[in-house]
């Protein structure tokens, strides 16, 4: 076991973890088996730091060379290293085996820059008291290291601040291995992501349960809702003979409707944006063109009525349409598969990667497939799913007609119809939000999200039209006026919670958001604490589950079938919930847990 360097009560500088920034720190106590010192900012923060992270209160006085020796030897850091005895005293750290002169020639000046931004940093944090920290200040900052870095040390840097949110968790529950290599006076960075250290969703066995669970249930659901009766009790509903399951027209539809959509995807309308940096330092470009994808989807639809095709043919060959969606999600999840054992593995998810067949291929290894620049799961989130949601809900609603003998649509479909058309539009319009959602950032594309952007989507999303279809429910006017009302509350609780949060992600600094309470975190962004996310932790989920309730209410009370879809959306937040809160705790640490304590609530006030 190496020996401590730091004493309990000595002031030493830490470093402000996910930035270069050095902060003036008592070291609080040492944990010997995760070998982190428990330090304390002036402003009372606490966390575990890393020895690497905490230097000694003088060490950015030292000479520049014994410094740009020390970061040298940091850098070639491997898993051998870790065998070498640490020095007790800083001296003797800088007397450990020195770096070849030509080395250290070659790499002085980028690394000596650096060690310059490091005492200004320095300085500045002496100046400013911690107290006053500001996340413009430490962006300000962040922002000069960029520009001082060279192209050799950049990556590690970038690699640094945004891949390996280090100090608020073990070395082992870091789930990666940064190794670093000199070779022919480049820095390589090997960086490899070990083995999924957390499994959610119940693990190997929940996974393999919920693959086979989730296409049953639909396949009931559907099957349910066309009964007469479309009662629970009636439960199992008669089950068709399996050759009436499968069409190859309903096939060939569905493949038609991905293509199509794929080569809208396509069309060079539209902004190109950044995601959000991943792991190894890259941003990925993405293109905008979702909502005019949906405009010319539109006029294709008009165009297939105007010439007398018929949409009913949705209703009666719904099932099969939903066989064949989930026949090409998983081919497509079994490709998604093969596929990311042939990519680098620093572009696996961090979650998918446990060494199980199963739950890998369920959570997803690949974290951003692509085909050149067609990015498979951007794709698939938004369009092929949501887009044909609202072709279904349409072809339910001209099916109704037919059915029920109407010259227009019944009320409850009108407004399932308009509500469910909002939502979608609501989600391709601001399409770039997606990018930063848990989906894109977090999670692997594997069966999860494949099979739930292009089945569940839109055949369980769509089950209130369905059930109207069948079981006709007549709202009188004030009825529907207080539907409608519920339904805006909802919308205006989601969209005005997702698009603050949005706005402060972007511009954090923006004056129309200048009222707005914060939290400053370890990672150098804020997390909002007035507003919209000072009511509830996740009052963009309250918003959306206050619209499934609206969206299922004008089917009325006499079944539970069209209520199964706030029933089931309720189970999700609140896992998903629980997922995220996981996330942020280990992102953000102790600001996360005053956030906690300021804003009690995680969804529903006063209740949940
Ligand atoms: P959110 O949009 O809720 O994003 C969660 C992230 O927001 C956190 O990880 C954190 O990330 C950031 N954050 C959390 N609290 C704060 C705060 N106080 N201040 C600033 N940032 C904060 O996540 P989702 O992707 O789950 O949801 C996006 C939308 O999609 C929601 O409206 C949800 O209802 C909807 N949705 C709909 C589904 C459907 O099937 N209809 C399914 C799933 C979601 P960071 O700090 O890194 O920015």
């Amino acid at each position: 076991m190496p020996a401590k360097m730091f004493s309990d009560g000595e002031m030493v500088m830490g470093r402000w973890p996910g930035s270069q920034l050095y902060y003036e720190v008592r070291v609080t106590g040492y944990n010997k088996s995760t070998q982190l010192y428990a330090v304390k900012y002036k402003d009372g923060t606490e966390l575990n730091l890393k020895e690497s992270d905490v230097k000694p209160l003088n060490y950015f006085k030292t000479k520049k060379r014994s410094i740009s020796r020390q970061r040298s030897r940091s850098r070639s850091r491997s898993p051998a290293r870790t065998q070498t005895p640490k020095r007790s005293t800083s001296r003797g750290r800088e007397a450990k085996k020195p770096v070849q002169k030509e080395e250290v020639q070659k790499k002085d000046p980028p690394t000596t820059k650096f060690i310059h931004q490091l005492q200004e940093n320095s300085t500045n944090s002496k100046t400013t008291p911690v107290t006053d920290f500001k996340e413009e200040k430490e962006e300000n900052n962040t922002k000069k290291t960029y520009r001082v870095v060279e192209h050799k040390i950049r990556r590690e840097i970038v690699t640094d601040q945004l891949g390996v949110p280090y100090s608020l968790r073990t070395k082992k529950e870091e789930g990666k291995v940064v190794e670093l290599e000199t070779k022919d006076d480049h820095l390589y960075i090997k960086k490899q992501v070990a083995r999924t250290p957390e499994w959610e969703f119940g693990g190997r066995f929940g996974a393999f349960f919920i693959i086979f669970f989730l296409p049953i249930t639909l396949v009931l659901l559907l099957l349910m809702c066309a009964q007469e009766d479309a009662s629970v009790v009636n439960f199992p509903p008669p089950i068709p003979a399996v050759q009436t399951l499968w069409s190859s027209t309903a096939l060939g539809i569905f493949v038609l409707w991905f293509l199509f959509q794929a080569l809208l995807y396509l069309l060079p309308v539209g902004k190109i944006v950044d995601g959000v940096p991943l792991a190894n330092g890259k941003k990925l470009q993405y293109r905008i063109n979702a909502f005019y994808a949906f405009l010319l989807c539109g006029a294709a639809l008009a165009a297939a009525l105007y010439n007398e095709v018929n949409l009913s043919y949705i209703h009666n060959n719904l099932l099969q349409l939903a066989i064949s969606a989930m026949v090409f999600s998983l081919v497509l999840s079994i490709y998604l598969y093969l596929r990311s054992w042939h990519v680098p593995t620093d572009e696996l998810a961090a979650g998918g990667n446990s060494g199980s067949f199963v739950y890998d291929f369920f959570i997803g290894r690949e974290l951003n497939p692509r085909i050149k620049n067609f990015d498979l799961k951007y794709f698939c989130e938004l369009r092929p799913g949501l887009m044909g949601w609202v072709v279904i809900n349409l072809g339910l609603l001209f099916a109704e007609m037919e059915m029920q003998q109407r010259d227009v649509p019944s009320l409850a479909m009108i407004l399932v119809n308009s509500f469910q058309l909002l939502y979608v539009m609501d989600a391709l319009w601001n399409e770039e939000a997606i990018l930063t959602t848990m989906d894109i950032v977090h999670d692997g594309f594997g069966y999860m999200l494949a099979f739930g952007d292009l089945v569940w989507v839109p055949f369980v999303y769509s089950l209130q039209a369905f059930y109207l279809v069948n079981h006709p429910n007549e709202l009188t006017w004030p009825v529907a006026l207080t539907i409608i009302a519920l339904n805006t509350v909802g919308y205006i609780i989601f969209r005005g919670a997702n698009s603050q949060k949005n706005a402060f992600r972007r511009n954090p600094h923006d004056p129309k958001l200048a009222h707005l309470k914060t939290i400053p975190t370890a990672t150098g962004r804020s997390l909002i604490v007035s507003g919209w996310w000072g009511f509830v932790r996740h009052p963009n989920y309250l918003g959306d589950l206050i619209m499934a309730l609206a969206w299922s209410l004008p089917c009325g009370f006499n079944h539970i079938i069209p209520y199964f879809y706030i029933i089931y959306f309720t189970c999700l937040l609140v896992h998903r919930e629980a997922r995220d809160e996981h996330q942020c705790r280990k992102k953000y640490g102790v600001a996360w847990n005053k956030y906690c304590q300021q804003v009690r609530y995680r969804i529903f006030p006063y209740v949940y």
